[in-house]
């Protein structure tokens, strides 16, 4: 474990990066933990992103967070990747292993440790609503821990295959696509529901064009937006009595395991949830 009298830096490259929740989660567990680290956002345009990460090798940054636009690109920079970072090609935090800088996807990673709080995934059938950034490492981690199957719904049907081809290519669960257009009619006989569009974003009355056709009861529903916490999605699944992960347990977690990474330190839990509720009710 590195000493705490070392001033440690982390950063965030990203466009905008202003008001990172990671960032204020950071912070905070910093303090709790008596580290005296710092995590920095820095604003990166996508042709500054080489001189950035080689900037990161050269300050002896001791790890970053990746986030859009950079989240593929930045793949090519690194000494090498984990397992699922390459099998997503996508990669949200860089952690230093010597002079190496090596590549992980966290955010699939948070959201099951959120979602297995609730249901073990698998051997679950899962519908996925989204093929962007998060619903790609979502595919994945839950490919990779035994999901029974995977129906994959997305607008844009060749962003939609090309998740379902990789999965099908590189995992054991099978996967299909279904063009998103107008409601989406729920099949009978699914265990997990998961929003991982953009929908509801900043807006809590923004609604994931769904038609709940049939009982939900046993139904577990996730949804990865954490600005507001309490979407409209979670609240039309609460309502018909399903289970609810909202996305607060995916940020946190993600948050976790790269602070883990970075300091060798198992974060409090409660540090984290409660600096990113104070986050999102500023
Ligand atoms: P991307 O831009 O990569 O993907 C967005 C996805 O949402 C696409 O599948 C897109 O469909 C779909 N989408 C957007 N608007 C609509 C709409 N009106 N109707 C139907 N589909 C729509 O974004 P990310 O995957 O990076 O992020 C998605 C969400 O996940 C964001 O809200 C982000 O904040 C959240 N997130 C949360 C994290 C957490 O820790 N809680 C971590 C990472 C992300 P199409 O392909 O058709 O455009």
């Amino acid at each position: 474990m590195p000493s705490p009298s070392l001033q440690e830096i982390c950063a965030v490259f990203g466009s905008p990066v202003a008001g990172n929740p990671t960032q204020f989660m950071m912070e905070k567990a910093f303090v709790h933990h008596g580290l005296d680290w710092r995590y920095l956002t820095l604003e990166v345009t996508p042709e500054d992103l080489a001189d950035a990460v080689r900037g990161m090798r050269a300050m002896g940054f001791r790890g970053a967070n990746i986030t859009k636009p950079h989240k593929v690109t930045v793949v090519e920079l690194l000494d090498r990747l984990t397992d699922a970072a390459a099998l997503m090609g996508a990669v949200n935090c860089i952690t230093r292993d010597e002079h190496e800088l090596v590549g992980e996807n966290t955010d699939g990673k948070g959201f099951m440790q959120s979602l297995r709080g609730i249901v073990d995934p698998a051997g679950k059938r899962v519908v996925m609503f989204g093929a962007g950034g998060a619903a790609r490492a979502i595919g994945v981690e839950l490919a990779l821990a035994g999901a029974a199957s995977m129906e994959v719904v997305n607008r844009t049907a060749e962003r939609g295959q090309q998740l379902v081809d990789l999965l099908n290519a590189k995992t054991q669960s099978p996967a299909t696509l279904t063009v998103w257009q107008g409601e989406y009619r729920m099949p009978a006989g699914i265990d997990i529901l998961i929003n991982a569009t953009s929908i509801g974003l900043n807006d809590p009355e923004a609604r994931v064009p769904v038609k709940w056709t049939t009982a939900i009861e046993r139904l577990v529903v996730a949804d990865v937006v954490a600005s507001p916490p309490d979407t409209r999605f979670l609240q039309e699944a609460k309502d018909r009595g399903a289970t609810t992960v909202d996305g607060l347990g995916m940020i946190v977690h993600q948050a976790a395991i790269a602070f883990r990474l970075w300091t060798g330190i198992d974060p409090e839990i409660n540090v984290l949830r409660e600096a990113v509720e104070e986050f999102v009710a500023l």
